[in-house]
């Protein structure tokens, strides 16, 4: 045996179990297709000369976050505040009441979303929404932003398990940033795929871009889209009731566009986060200014996330140029500095946003948790029952993965 844990992706789930593992004395190997470690957790520094993320960026069950205690032990600058909110629709920023209206609207709909759950209702969180409002296209795109998809295709049962107490506090420093700094000493084999796992003999046997490992058993944190899309060939193949669960977590789409604009020209003021009501889900939020960068980035995500992607990064940025436009005035175009847009749809080692449960088919979240065999395990965000989605998600089950391990091989050796 090379190894008693091979760690499959160093995202925050496999870079936490890669920490785990040696706390507990587990040897263990990490492989990464990527020529970097974080994932969808990932802060781009130079395009704009400030940090920008890519994937995360708000610190989601913020008071009980652990990325955020390790933020705080590092000094790693984050805002503890909630957003500062503004509606713009029918070309003009709308009073107060109408985004209170809104928010009203909102509220009542995750309360039926809640309802129906407790009552064991396992159906799209559309079907139990209060009837025609003015808020449903807005509230569609606002859904997609937070889960993924529109609420067609998001299950109350899942929704309601997910614990959205606790607060989300966006890094300043950015996510990925942090993820990495977190990440910086475990040893990883970078732009190395895992392509097959062989886990027919006592063992799993791994085929990679730098050859095979043999190791105890293979802690898989991939995406749900990597396995639903048979990017990692299992021999034998997964057993139905795991293929199954897989099947029923997409991955809902998720995209930002990044617009770099000549300082004093927008004046709202730092760190106000917009909605753009154009009265469908196919529409954008705003993060204006963010801690005072002459920047606003752009939040896509759900059905017109993936279409818009498909179309090409040019695309993206037009539809958000044009809605910009209308916030900010035409001359806004001669203001740009640049611009930038993310393809997590299209990125072989992702393929979507975050991973939400389609109605009915919440309980496939506890079975993409299950181990197969005694061998293969699985973590990352779409296992974690509570903050699936996030990157806290991703720790927690990574966490509970390489304990599970440890409980099956026995002790490993107390690290040095
Ligand atoms: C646009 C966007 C915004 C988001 N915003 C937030 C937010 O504000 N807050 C929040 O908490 N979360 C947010 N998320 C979600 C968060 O980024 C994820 O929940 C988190 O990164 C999941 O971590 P993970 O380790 O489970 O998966 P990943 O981050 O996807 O890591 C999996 C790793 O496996 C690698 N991999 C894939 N295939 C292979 C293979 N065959 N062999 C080896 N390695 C492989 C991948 O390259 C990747 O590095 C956002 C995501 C997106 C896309």
């Amino acid at each position: 045996m090379d190894c008693d844990l091979a760690i499959v992706g160093a995202g925050p789930a496999g870079l936490v179990a890669a920490r785990t593992a040696t706390e507990l004395g587990l040897s263990h190997c990490v492989f990464e297709a990527k020529h970097r470690i974080g994932g969808r957790a990932y802060t781009e520094h130079e395009r704009f000369g400030v940090p920008v993320d890519h994937g995360c960026h708000w610190l989601e069950g913020a008071e009980v976050n652990p990325f955020r205690a390790y933020a705080d032990r590092h000094g790693i600058a984050y805002q503890r505040s909630h957003r500062n909110e503004h509606l713009f629709g029918s070309g003009a920023w709308c009073p107060a009441e109408d985004a209170a209206a809104f928010s009203d609207y909102a509220d009542q709909v995750w309360a039926a979303g809640r309802e129906a759950a407790a009552a064991g209702n396992d159906v799209a969180l559309a079907q139990v929404a209060p009837p025609s409002s003015r808020w449903a296209g807005l509230f569609g795109g606002w859904c997609a932003a937070l889960t993924g998809f529109e609420p067609e295709r998001v299950s109350t049962v899942d929704l309601a398990r997910y614990d959205e107490r606790w607060g989300a506090w966006p890094v300043i420093d950015g996510y990925g940033a942090l993820v990495a700094r977190y990440g910086a000493k475990v040893q990883v084999q970078t732009d190395c795929p895992v392509r097959r796992i062989d886990w027919a003999g006592g063992g799993v046997v791994l085929d990679t871009g730098n050859g095979s490992i043999k190791a105890k058993c293979a802690l898989i944190t991939v995406s749900t889209g990597v396995l639903a899309a048979d990017r990692i060939r299992f021999e034998p193949q997964l057993p139905a009731w795991k293929r199954d669960a897989i099947g029923g977590i997409p991955m809902g789409p998720a995209a930002k566009v990044m617009v770099g604009v000549r300082a004093g020209f927008i004046d709202l003021l730092d760190s106000q986060y917009v909605r753009f009501d154009n009265g469908t889900s196919r529409t954008a939020g705003y993060q204006v200014r963010p801690y005072g960068r002459e920047l606003v980035i752009a939040n896509l995500a759900g059905s017109f996330a993936a279409e818009l992607e498909s179309q090409g990064r040019d695309a993206m940025i037009e539809f958000v140029l044009s809605q910009m436009d209308e916030m900010f005035g035409s001359d806004l175009r001669h203001a740009v500095t640049g611009a930038d847009a993310t393809a997590w749809c299209g990125d072989p080692h992702v393929l979507g946003g975050y991973s939400i449960a389609s109605p009915g088919y919440a309980d496939c979240r506890r079975l993409l948790g299950k181990p197969v065999g005694g061998r293969l395990f699985f973590a990352g965000e779409a296992v974690s029952l509570r903050a699936f989605g996030s990157a806290h998600g991703a720790y927690e089950s990574a966490r509970n993965a390489v304990h599970t391990i440890q409980g099956c091989l026995g002790p490993g050796e107390p690290p040095a």
